[in-house]
């Protein structure tokens, strides 16, 4: 990786200021999965071992959108983080205005901001109200953005050094995980960041090959950009859920009330002609298993194409054979979606059968990355993910990295 880590600097006496990714599921005051609380504690405790202190921040939920609630503070990570670090984490309820806590700070010593998103300029969103002119439009916004940069100095008035270990939120120029960096001498990957983007920056740019992507979920729409990038890079690409309807219907195949996106077949067709003049083997499902309704006691049955009245909700048997195929023999897999509705159990064998293939990539000696998501849901409940090389944190920045995009919140980082 190209970018410094906190592994390259000295941080004996510093003041680290740390974007983690505390973004986790809450109800009733209980932390309902921990996963990226323990991710981050690699970088947590390198920095204290090294004699550093550290100013924690992250968002959690959407505060913005549903408002602030008992679930959304950062209090409750707090107190979790000072459990499982056997240590005080001084709480501080206002991000912004922690100047007190952090002065008090000595080497060890840990600090909490409150939810960054708690501020509106955090994330500095801004739509056009209905009736508002464009010419109040365009000033609101630059206000914003000024709010946002105040916050993103303050942010950085907290540290001699910034660390963003928060790959999840990466794909967002927000203040305290882009904008901070223009503030800060010193900007750093924490390990997590790391490893996210040595694994999918390898796989993606030096793939060992054959290198093969699957691709699922429920609509085309929100993977143009992933197949159109990814096409120039993979041997095969493997497309099942939802989305793999509209090429379906593309290629002339009765589909019934499957899924279909009709605005995206001339963009199917195209893919599909640039993957055969690529030499890449476009995999798409032989068999589905049809239902004749959404809903998890639907009668079913395996078809190859799906009859009036009927919808594929998952992959059939026959296809899963022919992906297993291509996917064990692969040496670099990435996924993102599922093959099917796999929260329902009629319609999760394609998902889970995948995702057998997936786990022996590694076995063999291959790289296997499951890029985010519904696809990382679906890896955790099969049981597999310890199988796999690579279990991404971050659902959109992963989209956002598989697509080819640069993020902000790596670009902005000190390059090495
Ligand atoms: P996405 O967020 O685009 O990755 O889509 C994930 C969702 O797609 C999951 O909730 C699946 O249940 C759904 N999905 C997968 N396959 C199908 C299908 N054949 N028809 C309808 N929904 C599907």
């Amino acid at each position: 990786m190209n970018k410094k880590t906190l592994r390259d600097i000295d941080l004996k006496g510093k003041k680290v200021i740390m974007r983690v990714d505390f973004n986790v599921p809450v109800k009733e005051g209980v932390i309902k999965d921990d996963t990226r609380i323990k991710g981050a504690l690699p970088s947590i405790k390198y920095v204290l071992e090294q004699g550093g202190s550290l100013v924690l921040m992250s968002h959690m939920g959407r505060p913005d959108e549903k408002g602030i609630t008992a679930d959304t503070t950062m209090k409750i990570v707090a107190d979790y983080l000072s459990k499982l670090l056997e240590k005080p984490v001084k709480f501080v309820a206002d991000c912004a205005a922690a100047d007190a806590e952090v002065a008090a700070m000595k080497a060890g010593d840990i600090v909490m901001l409150e939810n960054t998103r708690y501020h509106k300029e955090e994330q500095a969103k801004c739509k056009q109200k209905e009736g508002e002119s464009d010419e109040d439009f365009k000033a609101r916004k630059a206000a914003l953005k000024e709010q946002q940069k105040e916050l993103a100095k303050k942010l950085a008035s907290y540290g001699d050094v910034f660390c963003n270990d928060a790959f999840g939120t990466a794909h967002r120029a927000h203040a305290s995980t882009a904008v901070i960096t223009k503030y800060i001498s010193t900007s750093v990957a924490g390990f997590l960041m790391e490893k996210e983007i040595e694994y999918l920056g390898s796989a993606v740019e030096n793939p060992v090959r054959p290198f093969v992507a699957i691709l699922g979920g429920a609509k085309v729409s929100d993977k143009l950009a992933v197949v159109k990038n990814l096409l120039n890079k993979v041997d095969t690409l493997i497309i099942g859920g939802g989305m793999a309807y509209t090429f379906l219907k593309a290629l002339g195949k009765k589909i019934g009330n499957s899924l279909c996106e009709e605005d995206q077949i001339e963009y199917a067709k195209e893919m599909m002609a640039k993957a055969k003049e690529l030499g890449v083997k476009f995999l798409l499902p032989v068999d589905n298993v049809a239902a004749d309704k959404f809903d998890p006691e639907a009668n079913t049955q395996v078809v190859e194409e799906i009859p009036d009245g009927w919808m594929g909700l998952d992959i059939g048997p026959k296809t899963v054979a022919l992906y297993s195929d291509a996917i064990k023999s692969a040496k670099t897999v990435v996924w993102n979606g599922p093959m099917g509705c796999f929260e329902m159990e009629k319609f999760n064998k394609g998902t889970f059968g995948v995702c057998e293939a997936v786990a022996q990539v590694k076995a063999n000696g291959g790289i296997s990355i499951i890029g985010g998501g519904d696809s990382v849901a679906a890896v955790n409940k099969s049981g597999q993910a310890p199988k796999m090389s690579h279990v991404s944190t971050g659902g959109g920045a992963s989209l956002e990295f598989l697509e080819g995009k640069e993020l902000p919140g790596v670009v902005s980082l000190n390059d090495k």
